[in-house]
């Protein structure tokens, strides 16, 4: 196998030329840093209502997280609904279910007014458990979904082998409202538009600091009256909340194109997208020229060993899918690519409006593209405040003092690969944020 992304790919033979870095100093109304999909979304929705916006990028739009994504729109991208459920009772369930929700109706509803190229598929979800607690797992899916009035199919094993070509499965939850894009080429599609809109982009231009209303890079800056900060990997001279946030490693792989008879043997009746019940779980989709791509890692590479490139990991996710498939055993994959998430220690995004520079906004942590599109479309709105916002709630839940199992200074102590590993899978199963006494 490869190390390379499928996406850079896709783009050969695309037109959109690399927009040249910034070289001056420019005024805007608002500068918006970071153009993955939350910097995408916030700039969509501010150049829509007519402002003059900058926006910069280190890399290519999308050319981070975003543009190595498996491209998956679903509203569980790390968080299931009865998790939510759970921690927040019925109401605060259905806030929040809102939030990817309405990300994955901001982008299909961006690709289809703008006619996007990106490879949209139209994908139910199959949620499948590996084993006993993975059952659990599955039953609790089914039962929050129908508690919060949602469509839902539950499948037993046998019926699992009827949409999954495999008999290794032991239940699964499927649910419609679900797709699959080449998130690269929405990106590109998306600068397209918005340099038609007239914004100014700068890629291959890295942000170093904010000093009051200006952004500072290395080749010139931008003096704004609003600034939005939608970057990964922050350094904390550049941005106070850095440690709130810790990458996660995850690995894709791409295979070559399948036979009708492949397809059939993967998916008997129509193409779904689907992960298991594992806690570092494998996620495998099928890409419009039915191509399988699939992901997945190990505890010790999405915690502890960032930034490993070897083909070791990608390689147990592949025999992984094997023994799950063995029709599908001489399918061949042929590249893989790792790539990095920033999580917060509970897995929700954070959104910051600082106290000491409130024309300053940060979107931290987005974990899912439809979480990241509803952020960054959430702090555009929020930026001008031009127009009634009626979501205001959603600042108090994204809020960075939230409740969380550890502290950031146990990071001392612990180290933050612990803490945060400890924190993902405390909220993920355990936490409690609204007693049910108070949930009535
Ligand atoms: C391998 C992999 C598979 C995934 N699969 C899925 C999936 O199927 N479905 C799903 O929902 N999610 C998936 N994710 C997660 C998803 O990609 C992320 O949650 C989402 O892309 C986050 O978007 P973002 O805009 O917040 O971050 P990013 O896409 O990382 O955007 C941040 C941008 O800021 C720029 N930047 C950073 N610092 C600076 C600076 N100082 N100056 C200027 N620019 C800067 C970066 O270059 C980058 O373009 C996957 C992630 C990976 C790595």
């Amino acid at each position: 196998m490869l190390l390379q992304n499928w996406w850079y790919t896709t783009l050969l033979g695309v037109d959109d030329p690399i927009q040249p870095p910034l070289a001056t100093d420019i005024k805007a109304d608002v500068v918006v840093v970071g153009a993955g999909m939350a910097g995408l979304s916030a700039a969509l929705r501010l150049a829509e209502s007519g402002h003059d916006i900058v926006l910069i990028d280190r890399n290519i739009c999308g050319g981070s997280t975003t543009g190595k994504s498996a491209g998956f729109l679903t509203p569980d991208s790390e968080l299931e609904l009865s998790q939510i459920l759970r921690r927040f009772g019925i109401e605060g369930a259905r806030n929040l279910w809102q939030v990817p929700v309405k990300g994955i109706e901001l982008i299909t509803a961006t690709v289809q007014k703008y006619g996007i190229t990106c490879d949209l598929q139209t994908q139910d979800s199959l949620f499948v458990a590996n084993d006993r607690s993975g059952v659990d797992d599955v039953h609790e899916e089914v039962v929050a979904r129908k508690q919060l009035g949602y469509p839902v199919t539950a499948y037993t094993a046998a019926e699992v082998a009827g949409v999954l070509g495999s008999t290794r499965y032991h239940a699964g939850v499927r649910y419609s409202g679900t797709y699959g894009i080449d998130a690269l080429r929405y990106c590109q599609g998306v600068k397209r538009v918005l340099l038609g809109r007239g914004v100014h982009i700068f890629e291959s231009t890295e942000a170093h600091a904010i000093d009051d209303h200006t952004v500072r890079t290395h080749g010139g800056s931008v003096t704004a009256e609003r600034i939005v900060v939608c970057a990964d990997t922050p350094s904390r001279h550049f941005c106070h909340y850095a440690d709130d946030v810790s990458p996660a490693e995850t690995y894709l792989t791409i295979s070559a194109p399948l036979t009708d008879r492949d397809v059939k043997a993967l998916f008997p009746g129509d193409p779904l997208q689907c992960w298991d019940s594992d806690l570092i779980y494998s996620y495998w989709r099928l890409t419009g020229d039915r191509r399988i791509l699939l992901g997945g890692g190990s505890m010790l590479s999405t915690y502890v060993r960032n930034a490993e490139t070897s083909p070791r990991v990608a390689g147990h996710v592949v025999r992984k899918f094997r023994r799950k498939f063995p029709a599908l055993a001489n399918v061949e994959f042929l590249q893989y690519w790792p790539g990095l998430i920033d999580t917060t220690r509970d897995l929700f995004p954070t959104i910051i409006r600082d106290a000491q520079a409130p024309w300053v906004q940060f979107v931290l942590g987005c974990v899912g593209l439809p979480w990241a599109a509803f952020c960054g479309d959430f702090v555009g709105r929020h930026a001008l405040d031009t127009e009634e916002q009626t979501d205001h709630v959603f600042f108090q839940y994204f809020r960075p003092d939230r409740r969380f199992l550890m502290p950031l200074w146990s990071e001392h102590v612990l180290g933050k690969p612990i803490v945060f590993a400890l924190n993902n899978a405390w909220a993920k199963y355990y936490q409690v944020d609204v007693p049910a006494r108070q949930r009535a």
